[in-house]
């Protein structure tokens, strides 16, 4: 099947007792049982619940994965990933990552025993100077967040093998209709659903997807055994928001493209950080994994001056200052004082997330009314 098929159908059944097209919420903790341990499959709704089932379904086909398991939200999905790990485990990782998962690595797992090394990961050579026989894991966030580094999975995914090492790739920013990092060799793949997923800025989920057995065995005990799993109607949202998916992103797509040409021809901007650029350092690489270049775009004003980067943050009309990303609707945000604020700043200056750059999360609106409203930001 291919691609838009299955983000409708996938996973996807008609409701048995009914009929109903539309997989029902089945808004319910528990399931009764004909005699004891006799049931359907179900028995209590953190392990299992039906509503549930048919989104993991579904997630798993977009990745061309065997598995998928859906979490409360995308840190618990990467929670899990790390529950994998015993004290004295090491983990590679990149420099340029969601502020959220440097937090949770740092503040929290830091203080299990578990080693992190950031490094840059745009050239995957550097992940050699690290490996020794503690590492057990390389952590990939491709494109990164937010200054659009792409690193290249397959080259990453032969080093994992050579070493026997777990590959996880947060494929949050791509989505799975640009890349599929399952295919370039990934063992797990990480959804922050709440972004294009979802897609609709109503719902915080996450997700793994993944085909070997064991590491879906093991994820599976952490997922019910921690239980970070969402409810039945987040379920059923991210069901009917994955039915546009593709439609949503080749909007996405479109806009992103008009707004990065615009942006890097204004006299105001400095940098402007976006894979589909013929002189983004690795944009063979975006070409070779990637559909497309996605809405993602950051820029550096030439002024380096905070107060023009809250200026032009506060002027937007069209676009709305917030976190997150990945929604129909256009955002603006100031990374330094909002998605990145735990980052260290001697951390942050050193990959380029400077006090004057802002991140776009491009949404579907009409390219006219989005240009206009940069145009008069910025003037
Ligand atoms: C948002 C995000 C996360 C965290 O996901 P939540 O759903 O907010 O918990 C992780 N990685 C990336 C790249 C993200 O954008």
């Amino acid at each position: 099947m291919k691609f838009a098929t299955k983000a409708l159908h996938a996973g996807v059944e008609p409701d048995p007792t009914t009929g109903a097209i539309m997989t029902p919420i089945y808004q319910t903790s528990t399931f009764v049982q004909a005699s004891p341990g006799n049931h359907k499959g179900y028995a209590y709704a953190r392990g299992k619940n039906p509503t549930r089932n048919q989104l993991e379904k579904n997630i798993a086909a977009l990745e061309n994965a065997k598995y998928g398991l859906c979490f409360s939200s995308g840190m618990g999905a990467a929670d899990a990933v790390i529950k994998l790990l015993r004290p004295g485990d090491e983990v590679i990782t990149g420099d340029d990552l969601y502020g959220g998962t440097y937090r949770m690595f740092t503040k929290v797992f830091a203080h299990y025993g578990i080693k992190f090394h950031f490094i840059n990961l745009a050239d995957a050579n550097n992940i050699s100077k690290y490996l020794n026989e503690k590492t057990k894991l390389i952590w990939v966030e491709t494109p990164t967040n937010p200054t659009m580094q792409i690193v290249d999975i397959q080259a990453c995914s032969a080093i994992a093998k050579k070493h026997g090492c777990i590959l996880a790739v947060d494929n949050t920013f791509a989505s799975p209709y640009l890349q599929n990092p399952m295919e370039l060799g990934a063992d797990i793949v990480m959804h922050s659903v709440t972004k294009y997923l979802g897609g609709h800025s109503d719902v915080v989920m996450g997700a793994l997807c993944m085909n070997d057995d064991k590491i879906y065995e093991q994820l599976a005990f952490i997922h019910n055994s921690c239980g970070a799993t969402p409810g039945p109607m987040d379920s059923f949202l991210v069901l009917r928001g994955i039915k546009t998916l593709h439609l949503r992103m080749e909007r996405h797509c479109f806009n992103g493209k008009k707004i990065a040409e615009f942006l890097k021809s204004h006299p105001k901007i400095d940098k402007v950080y976006w894979p589909g650029f013929t002189d983004h350092p690795n944009h063979e690489i975006a070409k070779k994994q990637m559909r497309d270049f996605g809405g993602m775009i950051s820029f550096d004003i030439k002024s380096r001056k905070k107060e023009d980067a809250f200026k032009i943050a506060s002027s937007v009309k069209v676009f709305s200052l917030a976190e997150s990303l990945g929604g129909v609707e256009s955002l603006i945000n100031h990374p330094a004082t909002m998605t990145h604020a735990s980052v260290p700043a001697e951390e942050r200056a050193r990959v380029g997330v400077t006090d004057s750059l802002l991140r776009l999360s491009v949404g579907v609106e009409d390219i006219d009314d989005l240009l206009e409203d940069l145009k008069q930001a910025l003037s």
